[in-house]
């Protein structure tokens, strides 16, 4: 555990809310999820074999806030079930947001996390929106670097791939009625996860637009991470994969006419010397991957234009590609609208979107200088 005296103050509060790091509370826990979420020792993982689903680790990160809206310093826990009351909020009126990150393993055998200012910051503006006490943002980041360093086995190898974070504030505390509740929990748990592209080509991903459904709407909740915006998309991106699509590109609720976003990443398209993304108008997540990509293509000499990108102008576009943590920088093949279907690349990846890609990873891996200052390297000396 955190030899920190601070941390020994929450252990207490942390476990009565979660049930986190009492192991051998098997009989309490949701659906006896066991062989699931028991973690492997980092040792016998096959590093080639990890994929993109949830590869449990030893530890994670919990603090609670109680009804005064203080928050403890919280402590690293056994990873483990959590242990809720029926009536708690978020799984009532899904009062919750999270958040998405990467910690790389350098080849000086660093571990690095990718702007993780940035995380704590959005979570912050998510909190709010959701009527949680917001997360000090350095309780955010210590959490963040904590979980890394009490994981650090568990980061891949170079070239295999990422420490995949992921923070969640929840409301934990029972509520009958509508209304915020009363005490939250705010955790941060990891995965193993392999990188899209292990040498080779990136693979590029089919889009069909969709013209019935709507990701997010003007004055609704599109621009948080909050954890009802991902299971309505579910169905629609269902339906596209059933069709031999790789994902959905949402329209704007308005006129469905201009481009908002993919289920879980940005999108920019190119035309000539010019990258243009969907402006942040409130119903786009603003991702910190769109907004390092912006700031990288206006370095390298790209006009770079935050608007309103219409579908007609996108399907006559150069090059398009996503961007999110999860998927870096994806290529678009081909994107699908009112059955006609535009191609791009010869289902190659284009020059600018694989410059992005090259320029990105290489700075989260610590292969080229980060100029910028995006990544923050994890201290060895956290005392676990
Ligand atoms: C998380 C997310 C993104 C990408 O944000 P990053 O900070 O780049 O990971 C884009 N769109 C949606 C809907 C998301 O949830």
């Amino acid at each position: 555990m955190l030899s920190t005296p601070r941390a020994r103050v929450a252990p207490r509060a942390a476990r009565a809310t979660t049930g986190a790091g009492r192991r051998g509370e098997g009989s309490r826990r949701i659906g006896r999820a066991r062989a699931v979420s028991e973690p492997k020792p980092a040792s016998e993982i096959d590093w080639n074999a990890i994929g993109f689903g949830l590869t449990p680790t030893s530890h994670m990160f919990v603090a609670t806030c109680d009804l005064g809206g203080t928050w403890s310093a919280g402590e690293v826990v056994p990873f483990g079930n959590l242990s809720l009351s029926p009536a708690a909020a978020v799984l009532n009126y899904g009062q919750g947001v999270f958040e998405g990150m990467k910690a790389f393993r350098t080849k000086d055998d660093e571990l690095l996390v990718f702007r993780p200012d940035e995380n704590a910051a959005r979570c912050e503006e998510g909190s709010l929106r959701m009527s949680m006490p917001p997360v000090p943002r350095d309780l955010f980041q210590q959490a963040v670097m904590k979980t890394i360093s009490a994981n650090a086995d568990y980061v891949p190898p170079v070239g295999l791939g990422s420490l995949y974070l992921r923070p969640l504030l929840i409301g934990t505390g029972a509520i009958l009625g509508l209304g915020p509740a009363p005490s939250y929990t705010f955790l941060v748990y990891c995965s193993p996860v392999a990188s899209y592209f292990k040498g080779g080509q990136l693979t590029p991903i089919d889009l069909t637009v969709e013209e019935t459904y709507h990701r997010a709407a003007p004055g609704g909740s599109g621009s948080t991470k909050c954890i009802g915006n991902y299971s309505p998309v579910l169905k629609v991106q269902l339906e596209a994969k059933r069709q031999g699509f790789s994902d959905v590109m949402y329209l704007d609720a308005r006129e469905n006419k201009y481009i908002e976003e993919v289920s879980s990443c940005n999108f920019f398209c190119v035309k000539g010397n010019t990258i243009s993304t969907p402006a942040l108008q409130g119903s786009i997540l603003p991702g910190i991957t769109r907004k390092s990509i912006c700031e990288m293509a206006a370095a390298r000499g790209f006009k770079v234009e935050e608007r309103n990108v219409s579908i007609e102008e996108v399907m006559d576009a150069d090059e398009c590609f996503c961007t999110g943590t999860a998927v870096v920088v994806a290529p678009v093949g081909s994107i699908t609208y009112k059955g006609k279907k535009a191609q791009f690349c010869d289902g190659k990846t284009g020059p600018v979107t694989q410059a992005m890609y090259d320029e990105l990873t290489g700075i989260q891996q610590g292969r080229i200088p980060d100029e910028r200052g995006w990544n923050v390297k994890v201290p060895k000396d956290f005392h676990l």
